[in-house]
């Protein structure tokens, strides 16, 4: 199976990407995480991508399609992907309908996890995640078990990302409300979106996504 998440910056695509991995043993794909890891290694995209990350802007799409088509694979290990972050932009959307042909590969849901703005900015304020194993956490709505430690891995360092202040915050859903959202009439036209409401504990909008791509 595999799945598109689709839903502003805080809509909680991350923390349901992981949760649906464990569920269905899929592989998360994240271009936000995969372009923080090429900012880290200091690579000539990660050094285009830096400035414009934090900013809030959408990096170039030739760069992210370049950057996204060496992960697309029937290898990926799983069973399917969950793209997350990816296609951002209506050109992002036809080069991943080009790429799926190409591997004989398809999207079997586009799920949307709908929020009310005013919440994303306290959800993104809060958040940080696991230095060593990338586990999501929250001041408010997830704390590690054991304060300080990961759950996942027991790693005692934790990172916030840069973009995570309120001015990009509006910048980012500045971008996703001009360039991301008009992708929905995209995947509607194709019959396979599916909106979920964002709003509630993880755990309830974790049951809602499951229905949705259960059908029930
Ligand atoms: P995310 O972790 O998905 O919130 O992404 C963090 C930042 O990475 C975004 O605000 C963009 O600057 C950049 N980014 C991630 N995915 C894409 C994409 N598909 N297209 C363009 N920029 C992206």
């Amino acid at each position: 199976m595999n799945l598109i998440l689709l839903g502003a910056p805080g809509a909680g695509k991350g923390t349901q990407a992981e949760r649906l991995c464990d569920e269905f043993s899929l592989v998360q794909l994240s271009t936000g995480d995969m372009l923080r890891e090429e900012v880290k290694s200091g690579s000539e995209l990660g050094r285009t991508a830096k400035e414009i990350i934090e900013r809030g802007d959408l990096v170039p799409d030739d760069l992210m399609i370049a950057m996204i088509a060496g992960r697309i694979d029937t290898g990926n290990g799983g069973d399917g992907v969950i793209l997350d972050g990816f296609p951002r932009t209506t050109a992002q959307a036809e080069a991943l309908d080009a790429m799926l042909v190409e591997k004989g590969l398809k999207i079997d849901h586009v799920v949307q996890i709908t929020v009310d703005e005013d919440v994303v900015v306290e959800r993104i304020s809060g958040r940080f995640s696991c230095a060593k194993c990338g586990a999501g956490y929250h001041d408010s709505f997830k704390r590690p078990k054991r304060e300080g430690v990961c759950d996942n891995c027991g790693a005692t360092e934790f990172n916030r990302r840069a973009d995570d202040n309120a001015e990009t915050v509006r910048s980012r859903l500045e971008a996703y409300r001009e360039q991301t959202a008009p992708i929905l009439p995209y995947y509607e036209g194709k019959g396979s979106l599916q909106a979920v409401d964002g709003m509630g504990s993880i755990d309830d909008v974790f049951g809602r996504i499951k229905a949705a791509i259960k059908g029930v």
